[in-house]
């Protein structure tokens, strides 16, 4: 069923998310400090984002056709959005990013450089 009470707040959270999939981003805080990667999937709800190499922890697997002995594996495991920060394109730098409205549409801008990205 439908959240009916829950459901504005998520598609407000979904126009506004300021990381999408395909950025390129910085990890702020946390093992992974200094990493960069690229976003591959956007968890609007959980407010996380999974980003290949980063936050890896060992999972450990049992015997399958792929892994005939079993063992372990590194599984990327998503990041809180607090904790990383998007890289601009135009200015290479780590940046926060702002919202600019211009003929009825909104742009996702870099504070830093101003330009949209
Ligand atoms: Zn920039």
């Amino acid at each position: 069923m439908l959240d009916l009470v829950k459901l504005p707040v998520l598609l407000r959270k979904c126009i506004n998310m300021k990381i999408r999939k395909g950025d390129k981003i910085k990890v702020i805080a946390g093992k992974d400090k200094g990493r960069e990667g690229i976003v591959e999937k956007v968890y609007i709800r959980q407010e996380t984002v999974l980003v290949p190499g980063t936050n890896l922890y060992k999972k450990h697997v049992r015997k399958s056709e792929q892994m005939p002995k079993g063992g372990v594996v590194e599984v990327p495991r998503p990041l809180s959005m607090g904790k990383v920060m998007v890289i601009c394109p135009k200015c290479k730098k780590p940046t926060r990013v702002g919202y600019m409205r211009e003929k009825g549409s909104k742009s996702r801008i870099c504070k830093k450089c101003k330009s949209t990205i």
